[in-house]
């Protein structure tokens, strides 16, 4: 397995590898780059088939948390963190505090926050052995981000769709769901609020029932669900699903979801354009979460969060326009406008550069 030389290694700043042969850890943290902030970004937990496709899951993942926060406007570096194992056979207590202790030992490179595997409590008992913890308080914003991540991709697709079809709101329309967990579920439920038709799917069939019941979800053949004929397709359960196979059967005018790394490959991006698909970039729709975290760790009022995710809506509208503008995928342009905003950021002065603070001049 190569590391400097791995396809997505992409100069990141920091790859940890830790291991704990008395809980059985087996652990990866990645920090892509912290010109915004230290790393911050989920741990998450899953049984990948070999170390290689850990590191390369953990290396797409944190360099998404870059572009993610920064678009975001947010003070945060991108970082991820994985956990090689299946959370639900191998997840121990003592496991995920060798994981907190892990992440105390980057020296606060990386923060850590929750992601598909693991959960508040685990986060809590990591916060045990280590600060560098966030989206666990128990204050007005409840803990669990997976609402403000809902909410934003949400309001992205209110934005997607007047852009596209020129309508308000997805009264009427029909939106397929894939994947009914933490954010799937809340997203089904504002799309149910605001008059939509939606369809959903899940390899778990309590997750589809609470839906069905609670919220009058159609429930969907997880294998049919990408291929639905609908106005929007909401992809919320894994990456890659957009993939040169996937995207030729694809009938949604409009994908926009919260899965994270949604397209398989760089080029899937232009794949969907080439099918007339509008795309809406993963790591800015699905901002909310991060918001949340940051919300939660500086103790700021859920009111002033709720504009901020508000506000990822307005970077979607720049984005789309610039895409239309130049021709170029939607994908391609929000990396480039983060890029942008991350030389931006290099180029203002740090705080010891500022003048009062500035060193003497060399006689
Ligand atoms: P989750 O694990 O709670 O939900 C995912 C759901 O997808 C589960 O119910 C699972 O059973 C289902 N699923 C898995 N494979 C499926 C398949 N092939 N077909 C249909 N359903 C399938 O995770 P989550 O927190 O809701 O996150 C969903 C996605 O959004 C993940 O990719 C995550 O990285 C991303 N994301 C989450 C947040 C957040 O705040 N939780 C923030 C940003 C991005």
């Amino acid at each position: 397995m190569s590391v400097f030389s791995a396809p997505a290694w992409d100069s990141h700043e920091l790859v940890a590898f830790g291991s704990d042969a008395r809980t059985g850890l087996r652990a990866i943290i990645a920090v892509h780059d912290s010109t915004l902030g230290p790393g911050v970004g989920g741990c998450r937990m899953f049984p990948y088939a070999s170390d290689a496709d850990a590191l390369h899951d953990v290396l797409r993942l944190s360099r998404g948390m870059t572009y993610k926060s920064a678009l975001a406007g947010l003070p945060m570096g991108g970082g991820k963190s994985v956990i090689i194992g299946d959370p639900r056979r191998d997840k121990t207590p003592a496991l995920i505090s060798a994981m907190g202790d892990f992440v105390h030992a980057q020296g606060g490179r990386y923060v850590a926050a929750e992601d598909s595997g693991t959960g508040v409590e685990d986060l809590r008992r990591m916060a045990g052995r280590t600060p560098y913890v966030s989206g666990i308080d128990d204050n007005e914003h409840g803990g669990d981000p997976s609402p403000s991540t809902a909410y934003g991709v949400f309001l992205a697709i209110r934005t997607a769709v007047q852009h596209r079809l020129g309508v308000a709101s997805t009264s009427g329309l029909r939106v397929a769901v894939q994947g009914l967990g933490h954010v799937g579920y809340h997203l089904a439920r504002h799309l149910r609020t605001d008059g939509a038709v939606v369809y959903g799917a899940d390899v778990n069939p309590a997750n589809i029932a609470r839906a069905s019941d609670e919220l009058g979800v159609i429930a969907v053949d997880p294998a049919e669900i990408l291929s639905l004929e609908v106005d929007v397709l909401a992809p919320c359960a894994m990456g890659a699903v957009l993939n040169a196979r996937s995207i030729d059967t694809l009938r949604a005018g409009i994908v926009a979801g919260a899965a994270n790394n949604q397209l398989a490959t760089a080029e899937d991006s232009a794949r969907l354009q080439g099918h007339g698909i509008l795309y809406c970039p993963d790591f800015l729709i699905n901002a909310g979460g991060i918001i949340d975290v940051h919300y939660q760790r500086a103790g700021l009022p859920a009111e002033a969060k709720r504009a901020h995710i508000e506000r990822i809506v307005d970077t979607l509208a720049e984005v789309l326009h610039r895409a239309d503008v130049t021709g170029r995928p939607s994908n391609e342009v929000a990396e480039a406008l983060a890029v942008e905003y991350l030389r931006d950021a290099a180029r203002a002065p740090r705080a010891t550069e500022l003048p009062g603070r500035a060193a003497p001049a060399a006689r």
